[in-house]
């Protein structure tokens, strides 16, 4: 099957067209700026250039259709017509309490997915412009939803309880959701396969480092903590969010330096993280791995405090499982920083874990970075979100 994903953000849409019986990309690129002046597409077939064109994209609908154009065009498109797309998979944000599972969309879950707008205003309603354009534009062909929060939604009532009144969880549904759903559950299920083991068998916790980044503990085949929580502002200190603080500390930077809500909350999202612990050095870890080999403090001390981090939940959800049978490391971070493994592995003498530091220099494939000997196993498994997503809208509409 053809499969089309299509990730839709407020003024982006990133999309991959999915061979499913290869599992290989047929094309791909990238919608910026809609909605903005200087809208353009980026687009590449298989084997072929990337091209980049200048063109309005006064909304996501035509956003799609210059898609579906650069997919058929006649040069270099990769299908003959619109029929030959199966089916398209859409990644939602936020799925709340209403969605355990991916689904086929309908008019009844598009008003679920409206509901849990609240939740994610800034992502979730975007993700809609999505689906209604594709309907639009593909009327008669099926399409499913591919949750961030779903694979998290088997986490225990005391994962995700926050110590506040419970009339707020009642109200208004305040509770620990998590993200990155698709990556933890593909890689931890890649994980299983690659060490020949049942997955229903296994205590394995995922480390998501990217420009967002969260941890999570899957056990027995199920999720049953993960690092972010309401928001993806919680836990790990990610590019520019802030991750897990006192939450004091907003009145204090609100009286200092009189600021409303809605201000410091930019400052959590916006200017903090390694970013902000950098001292504006930056958000990005190859320059924070370039700066601190030159002896930068800002760049070891944001490194230091990042891999710290990074090993205080591994083990926090080595105590909520009772042990850990292996560690895995994922994303632009966990995929391509030998330092910031090494440095998070360092904390870990306790499970036993030694380094194989030739494994874990190398880059872009599954790889087991531990020793034969290491009690514990730890690997690098590079995500494929878009494939994931492809592999439930198979599921679901075959
Ligand atoms: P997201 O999808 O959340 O935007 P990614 O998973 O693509 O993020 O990760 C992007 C981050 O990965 C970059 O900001 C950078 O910090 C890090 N990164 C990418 N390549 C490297 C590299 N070669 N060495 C170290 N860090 C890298």
């Amino acid at each position: 099957m053809k499969i089309l994903v299509i990730n839709c953000g407020s003024s982006s849409l990133k999309y991959q067209l999915i061979d499913s019986d290869s599992e290989k990309w047929l094309a791909k690129g990238l919608c910026e700026r809609i909605g903005i002046d200087g809208s353009q597409i980026s687009y590449q077939p298989a084997g072929g250039d990337k091209e980049e064109t200048v063109s309005p994209m006064p909304d996501h609908k035509e956003a799609i259709r210059l898609v579906l154009d650069a997919l058929t065009n006649d040069k270099t498109g990769v299908l003959k017509s619109l029929d030959e797309i199966d089916a398209v998979g859409h990644r939602i944000v936020h799925g709340g309490e209403k969605f355990a599972d991916s689904t086929i969309i309908n008019d009844e879950v598009i008003k679920a997915i409206e509901e849990c707008n609240d939740l994610a205003p800034l992502h979730n309603p975007a993700n809609l412009i999505g689906i209604n354009a594709c309907k639009a534009l593909m009327p008669n062909t099926p399409m499913v939803a591919v949750f961030d929060t779903a694979f998290h939604q088997t986490m225990p009532e005391k994962a995700y309880m926050y110590g506040l009144p419970y009339e707020y969880y009642k109200k208004y549904k305040i509770r620990r959701y998590g993200f990155h759903g698709t990556s933890h559950s593909f890689v931890s299920k890649r994980a299983a396969e690659l060490l020949g083991k049942k997955y229903e068998d296994l205590k394995i916790i995922v480390c998501h480092l990217g420009n967002g980044a969260s941890i999570s503990a899957v056990k027995n085949g199920k999720c049953v903590d993960t690092s972010m929580g309401l928001t993806p502002l919680q836990g790990l200190i990610m590019g520019t969010r802030s991750g897990d603080i006192d939450p004091a500390i907003m009145e204090f930077i609100a009286h200092k330096e009189n600021k409303n809500i809605d201000e410091i909350m930019t400052i959590l999202n916006k200017k903090s993280g390694v970013q902000g612990l950098s001292d504006n050095l930056s958000s990005d870890f190859r320059d924070l791995e370039k700066e601190h080999n030159a002896g930068n403090p800002n760049a070891t001390r944001t490194l230091e405090t990042f891999c710290y981090a990074v090993a205080k939940y591994v083990g926090s959800y080595v105590a909520a499982m009772n042990g850990v049978d292996v560690i895995c490391f994922t994303a632009g971070i966990g995929e391509n920083a030998p330092l910031v493994r090494k440095w998070v592995c360092e904390y870990f003498g306790y499970l036993g874990v030694k380094i194989d530091d030739e494994a874990n220099g190398k880059r872009g494939e599954d790889i087991v970075i531990s020793t034969p000997d290491s009690k514990t196993k730890v690997m690098v498994i590079p995500t494929n979100e878009e494939l994931a997503i492809a592999r439930e809208t198979v599921k679901l509409v075959k």
